[in-house]
Order: structure tokens, then sequence, then C-alpha cells
């Protein structure tokens, strides 16, 4: 089990877009001194939405802040980022980012690390359970969304 606040807080979103029959993916942005700046989940389906992936959600929610609330930051996330998500982590210079697991889909965990991010990679039971449950019983959802 994991205990870390900010990931418990990305399951925690996922769990929320899977109730709300959408792609359930969830993601937490947290300070460096430990504080969860902004969390959110994947509402291309609720809203509609062509960007609002879990990573873009949690950043939107977190409001407009200075660069330096940024430094240091952890993106946690249930799903390994896609080029999307990965260039906002970049661009906010997000240090390092927290992954539930990357069995469904392979983001851009090399360019992170080519840009000097730490990259942990949990490999969680959950959120791979969430997402095999998620492909399985709607593959039309899945597909026309950015994995394939
Ligand atoms: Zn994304």
């Amino acid at each position: 089990m994991e205990t870390d606040p900010g990931f418990i807080a990305a399951l925690e979103e996922a769990k929320t877009g899977a109730a709300e029959g959408g792609v359930p993916i969830g993601a937490a942005l947290v300070s460096k001194d430990g504080k969860i700046l902004g969390r959110g989940h994947n509402m291309r389906v609720q809203k509609g939405s062509a960007t609002l992936h879990a990573e873009m959600s949690a950043l939107e929610n977190s409001g407009r802040l200075p660069a330096s609330a940024y430094e240091g930051a952890t993106m946690y996330t249930t799903l390994s980022p896609c080029d999307m998500c990965t260039g906002a982590c970049i661009l906010y210079k997000v240090k390092r980012v927290v992954i539930g697991e990357n069995k469904n889909f392979m983001g851009g965990e090399e360019y992170l690390l080519n840009r000097g991010k730490e990259v942990v990679v949990l490999d969680n039971e959950e959120c791979k359970q969430l997402m095999e449950k998620f492909i399985k019983e709607k593959p039309e959802l899945w597909n026309e969304d950015i994995a394939v």
C-alpha cells in the first residue's frame, strides 16, 4: 500500500473519474514542502474536453501560480503521462514525476529523464486494475483517446 498523500490523492481522483463514467486517470501536483497545490482527473468525457487529461486538470485546479511554486514540485499521476502532459511538466519545471503504472500506456518517461526530471514508477496494482477494467469495458472510449 502506498502511503504518500500525493499518490493517494491522485488515486482518489482516478476513482472519481471512473465513478463519473470517464477515463479513470487521476493526478495531483504537490509542492516541495508537501502541500497539495491541485488535484484532478481526466475530464475528456465529462467535459467533452480535448485537453483536460488528469495532469492538465491538476495543473488547472492549482490555478495561476508563480514559477517559484513549481520549483521542486512533484506531479503524481496514476498512468504514464502522454506527450502533452509530459510537455506541461517540463514547461512548468516540475522536478519529479511519480507514475502509478506504465503497463497500459507508456508515455514520455524517456523524455522526462532526458530533461533531467526524476521519474518514479510505482507499478501500482490498483492503478493497473482501474485502467484494465476501463479498457475492457469501454474500448471505444480508450481507442478514441491518445493511446492508439
Ligand atoms: Zn496527458
